[in-house]
């Protein structure tokens, strides 16, 4: 385990904010976390748990203690003729664990190629992306309490999953530290058949320009790779958090009453009946992509994309991300939520 303290966290937040904590940990395994319960220094501390930063916002310095989950690790725990069981480390980096996966032909994760940040995070917001999301191949996840240090385990429905949600945004909020990730993985080999998602956006025709004549994982993560290096911002370049809002899913008929006033609104129908409506579309349509404002943005090619373009708080963050939500109510009496979690 590793202690600091006044550590700044601008270069461990994907947005570039300039905040510390006034104390930070970095742990490497269950152990380290359990000997830094048991430290009467740290008791009365409040705990933060932080991955790799890429979907937080930070609107201030931190006083208790911010622990930096670093646990490792790989491994099949399960196998049969045509799947296995992968348990990963929570301080793996998810992009690592989907080509480690790829590279043995094990299927289902190749959909979500190069989200960034690490596996504890992925069952936090059910990380999606391309038609797939964690709770397709999820298979159960190990954590520790963050008030005790006792090991709980978590099958898929005590997560609660949904779209981009989970139990640990919800009643478990800041309550878990996530120590590693369970998924249950298609074996390919002959004769297994697997239905690839490529229906997706524009994943058929990345797959098509780069001439593939034959689907695999490798092709599959190549094309959904390459469309993320074109589509979005690359935070080491440019500050951000990904979709700083979720898309909202609204009831039919609002849907078909909007759909009269505004015939081109994309619209995508959801199992439960209602409708889902890209926010990127409706912070578009009220004339935000690429404006600017100080050092904040919205992204000139992703609208949903808030960006820091150097030195920007938490605070001006929040400030731009609410005129963006009270237009877009204004305009279309929809409530666009967060998805960037305040830190
Ligand atoms: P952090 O930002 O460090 O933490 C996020 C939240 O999870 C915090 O509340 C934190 O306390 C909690 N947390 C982190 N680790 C643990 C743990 N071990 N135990 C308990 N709680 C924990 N998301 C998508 O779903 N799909 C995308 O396609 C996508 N694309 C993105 C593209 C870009 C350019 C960026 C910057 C972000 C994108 N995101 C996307 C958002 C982000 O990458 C994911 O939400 C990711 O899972 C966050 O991981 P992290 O390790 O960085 O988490
Ligand atoms: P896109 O392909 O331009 O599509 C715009 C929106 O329409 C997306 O938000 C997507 O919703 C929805 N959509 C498109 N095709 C769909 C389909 N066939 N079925 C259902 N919904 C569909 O989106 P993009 O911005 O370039 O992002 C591509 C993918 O990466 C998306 O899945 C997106 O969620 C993910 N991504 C997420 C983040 C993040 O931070 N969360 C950041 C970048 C990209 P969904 O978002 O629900 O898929």
């Amino acid at each position: 385990m590793k202690i600091e303290k006044n550590k700044s966290l601008k270069k461990l937040n994907t947005f570039g904010i300039e905040a510390s904590a006034g104390t930070f940990a970095e742990i490497f395994s269950v152990e380290d976390f359990q000997d830094l319960l048991r430290e009467e220094a740290f008791s009365g501390m409040k705990k933060r748990i932080l991955g790799g930063g890429s979907n937080i916002l930070l609107t201030g310095d931190r006083d208790g203690i911010v622990i930096k989950n670093s646990i490792p690790g790989i491994a099949v725990t399960g196998e049969t003729a045509s799947a296995v069981v992968v348990r990963a480390g929570a301080g793996m980096i998810w992009h690592d664990l989907v080509m480690w996966c790829v590279e043995r032909n094990y299927a289902g994760l190749e959909n979500l190629a190069l989200i960034p940040g690490l596996v504890g995070a992925a069952p936090v917001q059910n990380i999606g992306a391309y038609g797939a999301e964690v709770k397709d191949t999820f298979e159960g996840l190990e954590a520790l309490l963050i008030a005790t240090g006792e090991k709980v385990r978590f099958s898929k429905p005590d997560c609660a999953f949904g779209y981009r949600d989970s139990v640990f945004k919800h009643k478990l909020k800041g309550q878990c530290l996530i120590t590693s990730v369970s998924f249950r993985l298609v074996k390919l080999s002959p004769g297994v058949t697997y239905r690839y998602k490529t229906e997706y956006g524009n994943v058929q025709a990345a797959l098509e320009a780069m001439k593939v004549s034959e689907l695999s994982l490798r092709a599959v993560s190549d094309a959904i790779c390459q469309i993320r290096r074109t589509k979005l911002p690359d935070p080491a370049v440019l500050g951000n958090a990904g979709s700083f809002f979720k898309n909202p899913s609204i009831p039919a008929k609002e849907y078909q009453l909007l759909a009269k006033q505004y015939p081109a609104i994309p619209h995508f129908p959801q199992a439960d009946g209602t409708v889902k409506v890209p926010a990127g579309w409706l912070i578009e349509s009220c004339g935000w992509k690429g404006k600017r404002e100080g050092a904040v943005g919205c992204h000139k090619d992703q609208a949903l994309v808030l960006v820091n373009y150097g030195g920007a708080q938490g605070s001006d963050i929040l400030a731009f991300a609410a005129a963006i939500q009270k237009s877009v109510k204004d305009r279309f009496g929809i409530d666009l939520s967060p998805e960037v979690n305040l830190f």
